[in-house]
């Protein structure tokens, strides 16, 4: 359970996101959508601790997290401009996370395999990132994260990068893989197919506000303002 009340981010007088509110339920995909600068990186990256909130709290399962720092919030975030180690290898990469936790090497290099596994990048385990198409280094940022088994995902537009069919081979993968792992996931996308396939609940933004949240559907067929609408391509 990942939960936000009242959470407000200014950068001196630019207020980057203003009373967000949410409460997404354990094991739910909830997609964030919104114009560009309406506040979505931001929302991630206060989840993950790499922004302090201005004001209001943040709570993952019943604990408050506000002071808890980034490094021991059991979450794992790809971000926007995905990032990896560049002199390490495609395992190594994947392997990061756990290895900083201490994990058993035997059962790294069995979890490396499973997930590469599951992202088609099992041939590419002994590659450095620069040996990599752009699709391929963001699949092995989606596996670093996958490796790690987090209480919470936090996706910052992470199928950006590929082309349209890589998109769609790698949506579906990202929605089995959500089947099977159940674990809560927050997906920024501007792509209305990501938000409309994968999402339980979207959350519409604009300017840092919350203009609408709910199911795809609902959201399509009764968008609550013109803003909402015109994004998501209702019907007029
Ligand atoms: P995009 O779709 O372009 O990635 P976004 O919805 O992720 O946009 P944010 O990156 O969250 O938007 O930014 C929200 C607002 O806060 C923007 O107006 C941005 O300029 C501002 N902002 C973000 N980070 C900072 C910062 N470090 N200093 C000052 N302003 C910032
Ligand atoms: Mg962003």
């Amino acid at each position: 359970r990942v939960r936000l009340e009242n959470i407000k981010r200014k950068f001196n007088n630019v207020t980057a996101i203003e009373d967000i509110s949410f409460d997404i339920p354990d094991g739910e995909f909830w997609v964030l959508v919104g114009p560009s600068g309406c506040g979505k990186s931001t929302i991630l990256r206060t989840i993950a601790g790499l922004e302090t909130a201005t004001s209001g709290r943040l709570y993952i399962g019943d604990e408050l997290i506000n002071d808890v720092p980034a490094r021991q919030r059991d979450v794992a975030m790809v971000f926007q401009n995905y990032a990896l180690y560049p002199h390490m290898t495609v395992a190594e990469n994947i392997a990061f996370g756990l290895r900083m936790r201490k994990v058993d090497p035997k059962m790294i290099k069995e979890r490396v395999v499973a997930v590469a596994r599951s992202l088609s990048l099992e041939h590419l385990l002994e590659r450095k990132p620069k040996q990599l198409s752009g699709g391929q280094q963001q699949r092995v940022a989606l596996g670093r994260a996958i490796a790690r088994q987090p209480q919470v995902f936090l996706l910052d537009e992470p199928l950006s990068n590929l082309d349209a069919q890589l998109r769609d081979d790698t949506r579906a993968e990202l929605k089995e893989l959500h089947q099977n792992l159940g674990v809560t996931t927050i997906y920024v996308t501007h792509d209305q197919v990501e938000a409309m396939t994968l999402a339980d609940k979207i959350v519409v933004l604009e300017r840092g506000r919350i203009q609408q949240i709910g199911e795809p559907q609902t959201i399509y067929a009764k968008p609550a303002n013109r803003m909402v609408a015109t994004f998501l391509g209702s019907p007029p």
